[in-house]
């Protein structure tokens, strides 16, 4: 299993120097099997750096269709999707209304927005979701690769202390044992109080769940859009020294 980071900031896309490392780009993350099959997991404008590895017949899966999940899917426009999924809701009404004279002027490609049962397959990855807090709602998806024993969990958009403790223990189950786990570190803990019910998490959270699942490696993700380069290198510096397997990745 390939993993190539697009963008890893979250709300909003920025630019300048500060952000010259990590990028300003907001969340895409592409995922190829041994066997070339390929899944994209949302569609912000970090998919711009992956528009020249994707192949013609990948799929599209969203955690959910807030704008910064979204905002590069325009980019796509020359190669659609076969498939877009969204577990919850209408996905392609949904898109329709932002693919949509005056907000866009081209409208909707035809493709394949039906939603698949509670587990997926494309290629030889294996695609299971679960239900996380985050406003207006999302999903985590877990991919797994039988034919290499590999997995990894993607939660972008997660308020992990607004779970109620029976929804934790069922993400711990769902997220057990993940070679990777990618998870929404928004926040510092000093500024979670003053962002309770905004949808996301601290890095602190982020490290708990990482081990309290057991996963190998942790990937710190959708920054705070201001976040500097060198405040994620001290947010990185800090999870791992409590977590040796966490990073902050840097953007393919
Ligand atoms: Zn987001
Ligand atoms: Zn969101």
């Amino acid at each position: 299993m390939k993993i190539w980071l697009g963008g890893a900031r979250g709300s909003f896309a920025v630019s300048g120097p500060e952000y010259g490392r990590h990028g300003g780009d907001t969340f895409a993350m592409l995922v190829e099997g041994q066997d070339g099959a390929q899944l994209l997991l949302d569609a912000g404008s970090g998919v711009r750096r992956l528009l020249s590895r994707l192949r013609a017949d990948y799929v599209l899966y969203f955690t959910h269709t807030h704008l910064d999940h979204l905002l590069g899917l325009p980019l796509l426009e020359n190669k659609w999707p076969r498939q877009l999924v969204l577990p919850r809701g209408d996905l392609a009404a949904t898109l329709a209304r932002v693919f949509s004279p005056p907000i866009w002027p081209v409208t909707l490609s035809t493709a394949d927005y039906s939603v698949p049962a509670m587990q997926a397959a494309v290629g030889g990855l294996v695609i299971r979701w679960h239900e996380v807090a985050h406003p207006d709602g999302c999903v985590a998806y877990r991919v797994d690769e039988p034919a290499t024993g590999e997995s990894m969990v993607v939660a972008t958009d997660c308020e992990w202390p607004a779970m109620a403790p029976a929804a934790q223990e069922s993400f711990v189950k769902f997220a057990h044992g993940a070679d990777l786990l990618v998870f929404d570190a928004q926040y510092l803990p000093e500024e979670y109080p003053a962002h309770r019910g905004w949808g996301h998490s601290t890095w602190a959270d982020a490290v708990a769940v990482a081990q309290r699942c057991a996963a190998k490696r942790l990937w710190l993700i959708h920054h705070k859009p201001k976040r500097t380069d060198a405040e994620l290198a001290a947010l990185g510096a800090a999870a791992a020294a409590v977590f040796p397997g966490a990073t902050v990745p840097v953007p393919d």
